[in-house]
């Protein structure tokens, strides 16, 4: 199985110089073949594939505007019209947008190689057109003998750079015992319906103070100024942190969840967020939520436990999770409430309840269900199972 492996490193200075070269070139080849491939398609209804375009940058390298694009590693170029490829068959499929360009501003900088285009040798690694190895800050170890099949180096807005190594790996695939219900909250990150409550990362609420404070600060200058510059930086690093912090956070629940259960269940939120809610701490909570759902498929892929999706039709928070009453709308602030059977219910605990329930049955009868599998980028799969959606109405509980 593939998996990727990323750390930080620390380029010299002729390295930094010679990456961003080839970010550069990078953006430019990836945009110049997308603007052909548009061309043709709207003026003469011609289909560019990435043969074509490969040929175009072989013709553009000898054209005396465009030689600087020999001075790079020709490898990541190729990459890039291989993304764009991709990119288009994603469109075809109607899985994706049309591509857009790539913006020096906006748009992540990185470029890929390829095994022709680095050597791996005793834990050391070297790119093409560079004397000298990254100086790789190895965070956790690569598994026992692997060696990369490919190597993407990025740098993010707060100016990091990143070495992302896909290698080979062997995954245990014990099968856990447990099986496992999981809301998605706002107060709590997560509820699970063992009644254990996650909370968000310890410095979450400090961190998302120091954002709207670097925001104000940016909205206050001058658009394009020396200061404005330095509080653009200011706001790229708090945002790095967050990021950082909830993927360390995430990445170990994930793993936890994925280590205890057989099965896990989580409810289908796209339908819930489409009640509009444009608070910083729901953007956050969202972003959570997606990336827990994104981690939890290609864990559950890795280690072959069963990952379901249900929708979340069903009134789960007031639905009694022991004898199956359903008691009345209550509003929000209600944490807590009692059956007509007697039972004292927690409203998210309760809510996971029901999530279980709902996923485990999806599994036994299998009504309903088409299985499908899905995989990502790097080739990893995963399992995935939706029931169909079973009432058009959604209720907000
Ligand atoms: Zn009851």
């Amino acid at each position: 199985m593939k998996r990727a492996f990323k750390y930080r490193f620390y380029p010299s200075p002729a390295q930094a110089a010679e990456l961003a070269r080839t970010f550069g070139c990078v953006r430019l080849v990836y945009n110049m073949a997308l603007q052909a491939r548009t061309e043709a398609w709207t003026l003469r209804e011609e289909r560019v594939g990435y043969n074509a375009t490969s040929a175009m940058l072989t013709a553009w390298k000898q054209t005396d505007d465009l030689a600087f694009l020999n001075e790079v590693s020709s490898v990541p170029l190729q990459q890039a019209l291989r993304h764009l490829q991709a990119a288009f068959t994603n469109f075809w499929a109607k899985s994706a947008k049309y591509p857009t360009f790539k913006s020096k501003k906006r748009s992540r900088r990185s470029a890929e190689y390829t095994t022709s285009a680095f050597r791996w040798r005793d834990g050391r690694l070297t790119l093409a057109k560079m004397a000298e190895p990254l100086d790789i800050v190895w965070s956790r170890p690569l598994p026992e003998g692997a060696s990369p099949s490919t190597v993407t180096v990025s740098q993010d807005a707060a100016g990091r750079w990143f070495v992302s190594l896909l290698c080979d790996d062997v995954i245990d695939q014990t099968p856990a015992t447990g099986a496992v219900g999981i809301d998605a909250g706002l107060d709590s990150l997560l509820t699970l319906s063992t009644g254990e409550k996650i909370t968000n990362p310890r410095h979450e609420r400090a961190d998302r103070a120091r954002l709207a404070r670097a925001q104000r600060n940016l909205a206050r200058k001058e658009q394009g100024s020396v200061n404005w510059a330095k509080a653009r930086l200011q706001v790229a690093r708090v945002h790095a942190r967050i990021t950082d912090r909830r993927r360390d956070h995430l990445n170990k629940l994930t793993t936890r969840l994925v280590r205890e259960n057989q099965t896990i269940v989580i409810e289908d939120l796209t339908v819930r967020n489409m009640v509009t809610n444009h608070s910083l701490a729901r953007a956050i909570s969202d972003a959570a939520w997606r990336q827990l759902r994104t981690m939890l498929e290609y864990k559950a892929g890795w280690h072959g436990r069963n990952l379901v999706v249900v929708d979340r039709w069903f009134p789960s928070s007031r639905l009694c999770s022991v004898c199956g009453a359903l008691a009345e709308p209550m509003p929000l602030h209600m944490r807590s409430w009692t059956c007509r059977c007697g039972q004292t219910h927690d409203r998210d605990v309760n809510a996971a309840r029901n999530i279980l329930a709902e996923g485990l049955s999806v599994i036994a009868c299998g009504g309903g269900v088409r299985p499908q599998r899905e995989s990502s980028r790097t080739g990893q799969s995963s399992v995935k199972q939706e029931t169909q959606r079973a009432t058009a109405g959604t209720p907000r509980l």
